[in-house]
């Protein structure tokens, strides 16, 4: 084995290959993203899809790991792209600095694992959605902060493997079935996001992420949600996981509904 990995050959004996050959589909390259960007590239991930239309702005500098000051002005894209180069200088990488909606195929279509780093419902749904059709697994971070007067604000957050076949986030409850979310409490301030809550969760995720290449662990299965509670400074099984019936098939996407949409023409 490559001695470059020999700390982690504890993960078994084509551990560095496998990890080598997956292609990372990461889409969202703000305080979450980069810490996926930055470890996905230490672990020796060699293929990367990337997604993500924005420049950096000064206000992203709380979190965005990777950026300095000379990065305001400069696409997301470039500073995860610097990271990886940087240790991987024949790296593999597509990069889309856009909506990932609006471009993606075939990109995404070739992901081995794709991590979504983004904000909203609807966000998180459509790409679900193109992971199950592909079949690929799709593993959802994110985290909030609420303030509930007098209270001090509440931060949380979650991560979650979605298999496909397996629950996704509306059978784990983590989205409503009617796509709202009631936003009950007031939010601290413009969509919080903070550096240690984003390394949390993205640590967990790329945590899932190893487990999924090597099956080392071999627990994956019996965790899929964890809930990150930001005030206790804890990572959990979500409390929804004990209510859910074992085995339960996801009515949400039923296995045959896989591959490329076929669109009819209904003009004739
Ligand atoms: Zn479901």
């Amino acid at each position: 084995m490559n001695s470059l990995y020999s700390r982690q050959s504890f993960l078994g004996p084509d551990s560095e290959a496998m990890i080598a050959d997956c292609r990372l589909g990461i889409i969202g390259l703000g305080g979450g993203g980069s810490h996926i960007v930055q470890q996905a590239a230490h672990l020796g991930i060699k293929h990367y899809v990337i997604y993500d239309p924005q420049d950096i702005e000064d206000t992203n500098l709380n979190r965005l790991v990777g950026a300095t000051l000379a990065d305001v002005g400069a696409p997301k894209t470039s500073v995860a792209e610097r990271v990886i180069f940087g240790l991987h200088p024949s790296a593999d990488i597509v990069t889309r600095t856009m909506r990932w909606q609006d471009d993606p195929e075939p990109y995404l279509r070739a992901c081995d694992i794709i991590i979504g780093c983004v904000d909203g419902t609807q966000e998180r749904l459509e790409l679900e959605a193109l992971a199950r059709r592909y079949i690929i697994p799709l593993i959802d971070i994110g985290m909030d902060v609420h303030v509930i007067q007098p209270e001090s604000p509440r931060m949380a957050g979650q991560i979650i493997l979605s298999m496909p076949g397996g629950p996704c986030l509306k059978c784990f409850g983590a989205i409503p079935e009617d796509n709202v979310v009631q936003n009950a409490y007031g939010e601290a301030g413009g969509r919080p996001q903070v550096v240690w809550a984003n390394g949390i969760l993205a640590s967990t995720a790329i945590g899932m992420l190893v487990d999924l290449i090597t099956n080392w662990s071999q627990t994956l299965s019996s965790l899929p949600y964890l809930q990150y509670d930001g005030n206790a400074h804890t990572v959990l099984p979500h409390v929804r996981l004990s209510h859910m019936p074992p085995n339960s098939v996801c009515p949400h996407f039923p296995l045959g509904k896989v591959g490329p949409p076929i669109f009819r023409n209904i003009v004739q």
